[in-house]
């Protein structure tokens, strides 16, 4: 696949010049699968322009109308899914199982978002002397700025409430992972949203996704990524007091109780950091484990750590693909001592990103690789002497995302989800994300929240109308 390619480097006003095409390599192989052009900051004028006359026409289509263009879209989304999952088995090396839920998660936020057209309802307020009501309006143009570690669905968290509350969106795909949604803009053109309603400009992100950050068209910036990165885009969208909604990083706690099923918890605890080679906000990186039942733990875990299938994604039995790139493979080796004691899994040698994946014991909860967000298949074991010290243990961090708590004690499954200062919590299971149930984070981990029945909410502003009943003042 190759687009047109553009001429000389673009100078974004820092250095150095960024190269005008995105060498799109596919992680598994290190062949290239294409090359698209870099949007630099007129591109994302030219979008901006376009996006907010397309968006006062969608504004005023009536609901029902925007809900059938927009299931529309869901249907042309699920008759292509087979082929947007391979595209991102090639583009990102998702093994093809996760690959095809990803495409189909986008169908179904698409139909959610639909369903919620036509039920964006505002509120009558009781006021003396007249009607009080609060109208949910459009924001006008929002920016979507994606990462790389599940481009589909994490795109359409944003695109699908943005769109169905009247919106106009652009998308920013990160630099590695731009062809599902190129193809996805393609789709929704093929379903029939009318020109300029929803653009993808893939570029890098200090060119093309600053742009839209400080472009003052855009009303609000949904990120997620970095939460270095993060921080930045907050600071440069409040200086024009730009709505910003943050998805940030993760170092979620796995807390398994003595009281457990401990055969469950270790059954269930490779797959809930090794999932798309552990490139995941809600990893559970950090398993703390009663001091009683730790070395019982280490013995289950173990297999289950040694047995995973790391391997070719394209192949339906692997369950861990490669990481997405040469630069994210040396950050997570970075953090690995390879003689530190734990437990390894296999990977292939030769091309492509791998790593195995890790299991690291005898830690300090405050080593680097205990502390910071690795983004690959590596977890510490931390133990932990009750319940009081587990609770302290998992708020022990500038993070909030996710968490998983494992026991048989009701009382104790509650109280410890309550004192846990995370946006997604469950227990015995490692479920976070559902596109009808809220998703976000405290502290570190972002600011406000995704998917969930107000998610279109969020791509609206509140307007106040009184109409008085008393006529006109004098
Ligand atoms: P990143 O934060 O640099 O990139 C995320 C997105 O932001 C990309 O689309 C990128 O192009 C864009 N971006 C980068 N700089 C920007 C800027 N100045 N202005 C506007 N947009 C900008 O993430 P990364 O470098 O790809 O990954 C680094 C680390 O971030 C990972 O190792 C991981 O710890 C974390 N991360 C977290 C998530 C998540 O889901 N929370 C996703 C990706 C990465």
């Amino acid at each position: 696949m190759n687009h047109s390619p553009r001429k000389g480097p673009y100078v974004s006003g820092q250095s150095p010049q960024y190269e005008q095409q995105l060498q799109v390599l596919n992680p598994a192989t290190e062949e290239v699968v294409a090359t698209v052009p870099a949007a630099g900051p007129a591109d994302v004028d030219a979008a901006v322009s376009l996006a907010t006359k397309a968006q006062r026409a969608w504004a005023a289509l009536a609901p029902a109308d925007r809900a059938r263009l927009l299931r529309r879209f869901a249907v042309t989304v699920d008759e292509h899914r087979e082929e947007l999952a391979l595209l991102e088995v090639r583009e990102a090396g998702h093994t093809i199982g996760n690959a095809r839920w990803e495409a189909g998660n986008v169908r179904d936020l698409l139909d959610y978002a639909a369903g919620g057209v036509e039920r964006l309802t505002g509120r009558q307020i009781p006021v003396p002397g007249g009607l009080d009501v609060t109208l949910l309006e459009p924001l006008g143009v929002v920016g979507v700025i994606a990462p790389w570690n599940f481009p589909m669905p994490i795109a359409a968290w944003g695109v699908a409430p943005a769109l169905a509350a009247g919106n106009a969106v652009i998308l920013k795909p990160a630099e590695t992972t731009p062809l599902t949604a190129l193809r996805l803009a393609e789709l929704a053109h093929e379903a029939g949203l009318p020109e300029g309603l929803f653009q993808v400009l893939p570029g890098h992100g200090a060119v093309a996704g600053n742009a839209l950050v400080e472009h003052p068209g855009v009303a609000k910036i949904v990120f997620t990524g970095s939460t270095a990165v993060g921080k930045q885009v907050l600071a440069k969208g409040s200086a024009l007091l730009k709505r910003v909604t943050l998805e940030l990083g993760g170092k979620s706690p796995n807390i398994v109780f003595a009281d457990s099923d401990l055969e469950a918890a270790a059954a269930a605890a490779p797959m809930s950091f090794l999932d798309n080679s552990g490139q995941d906000c809600c990893a559970r990186t950090r398993i703390l484990v009663q001091a009683s039942v730790h070395d019982r733990f280490l013995e289950l875990l173990a297999p289950g750590i040694e047995s995973v299938r790391v391997g070719d994604p394209a192949d339906e039995q692997t369950q861990m693909g490669p990481l997405i790139s040469a630069v994210q493979r040396d950050r997570v080796r970075a953090y690995v001592d390879p003689d530190a004691p734990g437990i390894r899994g296999k990977a292939p040698e030769g091309p492509g990103f791998w790593f195995p994946p890790t299991v690291l014991t005898g830690v300090e909860p405050h080593a680097r690789v205990a502390a910071e967000e690795v983004f690959g298949p590596v977890a510490v074991v931390l133990p932990f002497a009750d319940e009081a010290d587990a609770i302290r243990l998992a708020n022990d961090t500038p993070y909030g995302l996710s968490g998983s708590i494992w026991t048989r004690d009701v009382g104790r499954a509650l109280r410890v989800s309550q004192a846990v200062r995370a946006g997604n919590l469950s227990v015995n299971s490692h479920s976070s994300v559902r596109y009808w149930t809220p998703f976000g984070g405290f502290k570190q981990s972002g600011i406000g929240r995704e998917l969930g029945p107000d998610a279109l909410t969020a791509f609206t502003e509140t307007k106040n109308v009184f109409i008085s009943t008393e006529g006109p003042a004098l």
